[in-house]
């Protein structure tokens, strides 16, 4: 009683509280650990069982301690990122960390990505916003952990730059770095007892050590919560409505200006001015709803669909739901307004336009992929 017990294939003081955390085990699961003198955590129990890697967050502080960890060493780090919320995928402060490590920038989720759009674009976009967070990536892959497309083409990018060292896969939470970790191992090993766990030394943080063929390790770190992500503000069912799961089919909408898109209740458009009606192209998940109006009535016709017409959120969810916040842009090319976590809307040149997305969700204009 009272005494903290350790996971024994991590060492995390195992606690029954967040299911999100590390070390959570759940109640009977640990009861039944006790008994038989052999505790897991939850993590490690399906490591051990099912071969299968679980997402774990960590607190500010402890992933610092990690960052300084993979600081100190002489390793290639590969950054996973997804391509939909990129902004969303943006490790803090890991510039100060990688020192003179070489950065791969590993793209996710290209499945999603119709085959319309240049990859070198996709490429050029991702370098570009690692570049504003002082990361100089020696190269960028695209790939798709889900369909384990080019997964194949990773690892020999990987044993190409790695240059005999030890490889350290870093990302937060919700960007299919642990899709991609299972992908690695089906692909590189096929072995289950392959994989071991271990501490980072003089921390309490887990690790997930692949032997490479030369001895070196290729090391899967816990991921930490990025807040400013949509997918914070919805839950479950919500979730798969705005994130894309399948290939989009891009919808074109001819708008007068003084016209509003809806995405449900999470985003906004609106095509403030311009000369004329245009076609403007929508990138988001197919099933998502998207509702037309006037943008003099947008306002009054949120605050009373919300929750009902204007879904996800959820009725029961609206309240919790941040305020959507308006970001403006007027153009002189052909561009897409990104709304993180969502897609993108491909706009012509010379208009005024706005999205809008909750509070601390990133929105942004780039030239247009296609
Ligand atoms: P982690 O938190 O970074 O470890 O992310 P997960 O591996 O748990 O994945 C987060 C979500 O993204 C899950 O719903 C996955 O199904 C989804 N996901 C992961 N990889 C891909 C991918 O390549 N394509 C698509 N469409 N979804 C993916």
């Amino acid at each position: 009683d009272g005494e903290v017990v350790h996971c024994i294939g991590c060492g995390a003081a195992v606690q029954t509280i967040d299911k999100n955390m590390i070390g959570y085990t759940p109640e009977s699961a640990l009861k039944k650990g006790l008994e038989n003198g052999e505790v897991y955590c939850q993590r490690c129990f399906r490591l051990r069982h099912y071969n299968e890697i679980a997402p774990v967050s960590l607190s500010d502080d402890d992933f610092l301690k990690l960052l300084t960890k993979i600081a100190s060493t002489d390793s290639l780090i590969v950054y996973v990122v997804d391509i939909f919320d990129v902004n969303g995928s943006m490790i803090p402060g890991l510039h100060r960390f990688v020192g003179d490590n070489p950065v791969l920038l590993v793209g996710n989720k290209l499945d999603v990505l119709p085959a319309s759009l240049k990859k070198n674009k996709v490429k050029d976009w991702l370098r570009q916003r690692a570049n504003a967070a002082g990361i100089r990536p020696i190269d960028v892959e695209l790939i798709s952990a889900k369909t384990n497309f080019d997964i194949d083409r990773l690892l020999d990018q990987i044993e190409k730059y790695r240059k005999g060292k030890d490889v350290y896969v870093v990302g937060v939470t919700n960007v299919g770095k642990s899709t991609l970790i299972n992908s690695i191992v089906r692909q590189s090993t096929g072995i289950k007892e392959l994989i071991t766990t271990s501490r980072f030394p003089g921390t309490t943080l887990d690790r997930i050590d692949i032997p490479l063929d030369d001895g070196k390790l290729l090391v899967d770190t816990p991921g930490i919560i990025q807040p400013e992500q949509m997918a914070h503000h919805l839950v479950g069912k919500e979730l798969k409505l705005v994130t894309p799961q399948k290939t989009i089919k891009p919808k074109v909408y001819q708008l007068n200006p003084e016209q509003t898109l809806f995405f449900g209740g999470v985003a906004r458009f609106d095509y403030n001015s311009g000369d004329k009606k245009h076609g403007f192209t929508v990138y988001a998940e197919n099933n998502l709803y998207i509702h037309r109006t006037k943008l003099v009535n947008a306002d009054a016709f949120y605050a009373s669909h919300v929750g009902n017409l204007l879904t996800p959120p959820s009725e029961e969810n609206k309240t919790n739901f941040p305020p959507l916040e308006m970001h403006e842009f007027k153009t002189t090319r052909k561009s897409d307004v990104v709304i993180e976590g969502l897609g993108w809307v491909t706009v012509p040149a010379d208009v005024v336009v706005s999205g809008w997305a909750p509070k601390g969700v990133s929105v942004l204009i780039r030239p247009a992929m296609i």
